[in-house]
This record gives structure tokens, C-alpha cells and sequence, in this order.
């Protein structure tokens, strides 16, 4: 029997077999899960769609984060398919692309702050509240994808640097509010991963390039890994933690120099 047997699971943020989010739910599925999806508009619909059936799921959903209405039909839709949800899983973000390349002195709009603002980290909030309803009475978790950049600075991570200190700060604060119910809320910090969203950062694999030789275990973590952490922290084994940023970088954050 998997440690997350029983527990049922709502994960955003798959869009390929890179994602992330797909290394979540492999774990996930793994340990006894049932899932369900989001997806981010009509174009990836059907790929989602064939990625949920893999892990028995016919649960997906659109979900654009900044439209509420997309949200709160989402929570509906669940309600009538689950008795409530276990797990919430924030595994998205987006900035547009000329804000992350660049000098921050010449890259960075307002409408650029806003937007980035809105989808990588407003939307932790607006998602939580709407599974609020969902998850009191049972022992719930969130949990949320960040990265290093939020507490260093480095080239070109720009504004998404902003929003993912924005977004840990919310983990906190929603750690703190729903703590006296069992509702659990938790950040993973991965290290740099190859993915689509990825792909979109100026000299990322400069950052893939630094990570493996910088960090004590001198390799770079996939989405396997990440996904296993993120399973154990969605379960009963992690009833301890919370509010917590937990890093998954074969240990980058804590170098200073080289060795
Ligand atoms: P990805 O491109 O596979 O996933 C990004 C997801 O964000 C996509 O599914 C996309 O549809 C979704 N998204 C963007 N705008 C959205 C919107 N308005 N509404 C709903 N969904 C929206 O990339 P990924 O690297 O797997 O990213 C997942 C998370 O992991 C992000 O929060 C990212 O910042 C974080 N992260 C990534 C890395 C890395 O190096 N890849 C490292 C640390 C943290």
C-alpha cells in the first residue's frame, strides 16, 4: 500500500512530459493516489486529458489562474466527483518574455510586475481559498514550486525572482491561517530543471551548467526526485511540517564557493 493511499489529489501544471508537475504525479500515482488535473487552455486539453488517463484519472479541468470563474469551476467539478480534496499541488508560473532577459534595470514593466505577480503567485491564494470548503475536516495539504531565485539574485530570473518571494511569503501566511484546522502548506525549491516554462529564462543552461558544478552532490535533480519529495510532503508522513520552503537541489543553496 502507498503512503498516499486514500488521499486525493488535485495537481496544476501539467503541460508535457518534462513538467514538473508530471514528475509529481508519477509519484503521486505511485502511492495510491487519485488525481485530478488542470490544464491551461484548449491547446494542451487533449494531451493532458491522454497523460490523466495513464494514471486512471478522467479528472481534468480547464484553468486559466486568472480567471476566477475557471477556478471556482474547477472546485465544483471536483465536488462532484470527491467527497472533498487532500491535496492541492501549485506547480505553475509565467512571465512574459521580455522580463527575463536582460538587465532588471531595462526588462522590467508594471504590466510585466503585474501579470507575473498574478499567475506565479496571486494565484496560490486564489486557488487555496476556492479548495478551502474542499479540504476542511480532513488532513489537507498545499504545496507549492518555487526556486532559489526568490532569495538570490542571478541573471535574467528577474521579476519571477519577485513573485516566487511573493509566493513563499503566501506559503507562510497561508501555513499560519490554516494550521489550526490540519491544513498543511508548504513550498518545494527545485533546482533547475529542463522543462518548457524553463526554456523561456535567458542562459538557462547556464544555470543547469552552475547547479551541477557548484552544488555538493554535483548533478542535476530531475523531476523524479521532486516529485517524490512533493509526494512525501502531501502525505501523513509529513503531519510535522509546515510553512516550510524545502529545497530539492542536490544542496545548491547552501554553497558559497565552489569546492
Ligand atoms: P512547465 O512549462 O512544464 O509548467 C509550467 C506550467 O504553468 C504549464 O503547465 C503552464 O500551462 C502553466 N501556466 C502558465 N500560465 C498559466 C495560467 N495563466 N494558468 C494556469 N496555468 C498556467 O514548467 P515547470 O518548470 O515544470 O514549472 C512548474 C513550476 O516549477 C513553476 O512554478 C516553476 O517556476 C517551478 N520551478 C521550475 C524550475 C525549473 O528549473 N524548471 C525550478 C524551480 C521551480
Amino acid at each position: 500500500m502507498g503512503f498516499l493511499t486514500g488521499k486525493k489529489i488535485l495537481i496544476t501544471g501539467v503541460a508535457s512530459p518534462k513538467s514538473i508537475a508530471y514528475g509529481i504525479a508519477q509519484a503521486m500515482y505511485r502511492e495510491g493516489a487519485e488525481l485530478a488535473f488542470t490544464y491551461q487552455g484548449e491547446k494542451i486539453k487533449n494531451r493532458v486529458i491522454d497523460y490523466a488517463a495513464q494514471w486512471n484519472s478522467h479528472l481534468c479541468f480547464p484553468c486559466d489562474v486568472t480567471r476566477d470563474e475557471e477556478i471556482h469551476s474547477v472546485m465544483e467539478q471536483l465536488k462532484k466527483n470527491w467527497d472533498g480534496l487532500d491535496g492541492l499541488i501549485h506547480c505553475l508560473g509565467y512571465a512574459p518574455a521580455h522580463e527575463l532577459e536582460g538587465r532588471f534595470i531595462h526588462s522590467s514593466t508594471r504590466e510585466g510586475f503585474q501579470i507575473t505577480h498574478d499567475i506565479s503567485s496571486y494565484s496560490l491564494i486564489a486557488l487555496a481559498q476556492a479548495a478551502y470548503p474542499l479540504m476542511q475536516g480532513r488532513t489537507a495539504s498545499i504545496t507549492a514550486l518555487t526556486y532559489l531565485g526568490s532569495q538570490r539574485a542571478l541573471p535574467s530570473y528577474n521579476v519571477m525572482g519577485l513573485a516566487k518571494a511573493s509566493l513563499e511569503a503566501g506559503v507562510r501566511y497561508l501555513a499560519m491561517d490554516l494550521g489550526s484546522e490540519g491544513i498543511r502548506v508548504n513550498a518545494v525549491s527545485a533546482g533547475p530543471i529542463r522543462t518548457l516554462a524553463a526554456m523561456g529564462i535567458k542562459n538557462f543552461r547556464k544555470m543547469l551548467d552552475s547547479a551541477q558544478t557548484q552544488n555538493p552532490l554535483k548533478k542535476n535533480i530531475t523531476t523524479e526526485e521532486v516529485g517524490n519529495t512533493v509526494a512525501f510532503l502531501s502525505s501523513d508522513l509529513a503531519s510535522g511540517i509546515t510553512g516550510q520552503t524545502i529545497y530539492v537541489d542536490a544542496g545548491f543553496n547552501i554553497t558559497a564557493v565552489q569546492s
